[in-house]
């Protein structure tokens, strides 16, 4: 026992070392199959480090039935043993076990993961536990290794990372339809004479709400700093029930001072060209494993992405292709409608078989703040567009002049209450400026190949579902 304590614990991810063949090694995991004869069993254990399992061997003549009796599927082991080339097919290192310690039991009578290959739909009723499955485990390291990505390029290129607040009290961010945030008694109002809700009992004394964006404080940073970004979740109340959207998200937003729109498509299409690349090279055995389980073509539509140039196109230019192409659309396309995923994926799928980058859009579809082009019609917004997924970034050149976006706003009738904070960045300094919000969880799910979004974050929020 004494000798169990002072042997340090290899993961499985750093036993595939050719150092460590014929020396003792001690591995802990959860069992994921076992199977065997009354003369040596093999179990085949896992740790979360690496899509790989490493397999155990048991000989029957140093261990009993009794002292195996609780390996089943999802069970907790730890094993000291001597690491060896394996003689059998499948794998190239095996342990022979000398020492086991089993840490926890799974009851196979109740452990929903007993089974191998349940559907993706069947695991969403079981977020707690998928983590545990190859599928999940190797989405969670490619998720995990896109995020590592997103830092070490903004770092890299001297970007400051900035934490924008996920509780607000400004309305406008006009990003969509907002959650609220309220301590007041749901069921014992405060009223004011007028009947209306008191929000000056309220926590802040005002109505507050989740972001749905953290754009607007990422300008405050970036006309400071000069360049900074943003990684962090956002919230949005929308009952959009589809594959691509969730009710909470994680949202990489980049700002940077001087930018204009050129620049800005140039760092969005470096930007997300670096985060594919340094997946297929940091996670190559998942991104593998989940193209040969789900994806024939995955790796080679993620270099094709990598390799080529994206296609920048104007928004009008777009809707002249959709309107020739004779192509039977769900939703009517014409001069002025915000484009659906299904126009979208037409662009980058059919007609130009490569992502691309689509500009100036009618200023009435687009948010207040993005720059008034000369026509007087569209504005300086970019969409990048890709396939499977449709839009994975929005974003624009910012409205750097103060009476024009004074302007834009009063039209809109955006309330100056929430935006005197705002208005001041173009009334103090003013400078041309651009950015973009990248959807992680979309970057996630192109890289993965998975089609739904709710199965790339380890636990989904969507209209219904607050489960886990
Ligand atoms: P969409 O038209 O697809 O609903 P949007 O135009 O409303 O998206 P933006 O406000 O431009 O989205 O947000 C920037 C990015 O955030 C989008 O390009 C997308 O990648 C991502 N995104 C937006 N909404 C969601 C959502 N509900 N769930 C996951 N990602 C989202
Ligand atoms: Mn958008």
């Amino acid at each position: 026992m004494k000798y169990k304590l002072i042997m340090k614990r290899t993961t499985i991810a750093n036993i595939w070392d050719p150092k460590l063949i014929n020396t003792q090694v001690s591995v802990k995991g959860w069992v994921r199959t076992r199977r065997g004869n009354k003369h040596v069993q093999f179990v085949a254990l896992n740790d979360g480090s690496t899509i790989k399992n490493i397999q155990i061997v048991f000989d029957m003549e140093k261990f009993s039935d009794e002292d195996l009796k609780g390996i089943t599927t999802g069970a907790s082991l730890h094993v000291i043993g001597q690491l060896v080339e394996s003689q059998g097919k499948g794998q190239t290192e095996e342990i022979q076990a000398e020492k086991l310690e089993i840490y926890g039991t799974a009851n196979p009578e109740e452990y929903p993961l007993q089974k191998k290959g349940h559907t993706l739909e069947f695991l969403r009723e079981k977020a707690h536990l998928r983590p545990r499955t190859n599928t999940f485990g190797a989405v969670l390291r490619i998720r995990h290794t896109l995020a590592f990505a997103i830092h070490k390029f903004f770092n890299e290129r001297g970007f400051f990372y900035l934490n924008t607040p996920l509780i607000t009290s400004s309305d406008c961010e006009g990003a969509g339809a907002m959650f609220q945030v309220t301590t007041l008694d749901l069921n014992n109002l405060p009223k004011t004479e007028d009947n209306k809700v008191n929000y000056a009992e309220d926590f802040f004394g005002k109505p507050a709400s989740l972001t749905v964006s953290g754009q607007l404080e990422g300008e405050l940073g970036a006309t400071a700093l000069g360049a900074i970004y943003t990684f962090g979740p956002t919230f949005r109340a929308e009952n959009s029930n589809t594959p691509r959207h969730l009710s909470e998200f994680w949202m990489v937003e980049p700002e940077v001072a001087f930018n204009d729109i050129k620049d800005n498509m140039d760092l969005a299409e470096e930007f997300i060209k670096y985060c594919i690349n340094y997946a297929l090279e940091n996670a190559k055995d998942d991104i593998e494993f989940l193209a040969s389980m789900y994806d024939k073509d995955l790796i080679e539509r993620l270099k094709f992405v990598v390799e080529n140039e994206f296609i920048r196109l104007p928004y009008t230019e777009g809707i002249k292709i959709l309107e020739e192409s004779g192509h039977k659309f769900d939703y009517p396309v014409y001069w002025g409608a915000d484009l659906q995923s299904e126009h979208e994926r037409f662009l980058v799928e059919e007609h130009f078989k490569k992502p691309v980058i689509l500009t100036d859009y009618p200023k009435e579809i687009k948010a207040f703040y993005m720059k008034q082009n000369e026509d007087g019609k569209t504005v300086r917004a970019m969409d990048v567009l890709f396939p499977k997924i449709g839009e994975i970034i929005g974003g624009s050149e910012r409205e750097e002049s103060y009476e024009k976006l004074l302007a834009r706003i009063e039209e809109l009738g955006i309330p100056m209450k929430d935006m005197w904070w705002y208005l001041d960045t173009r009334k103090f300094g003013t400078v041309p400026h651009s950015g973009f919000g990248l959807g992680f969880e979309r970057l996630v799910l192109f890289v993965t190949g998975m089609t739904n979004i709710r199965d790339v974050i380890p636990f989904p929020r969507t209209p219904n579902n607050c489960e886990f």
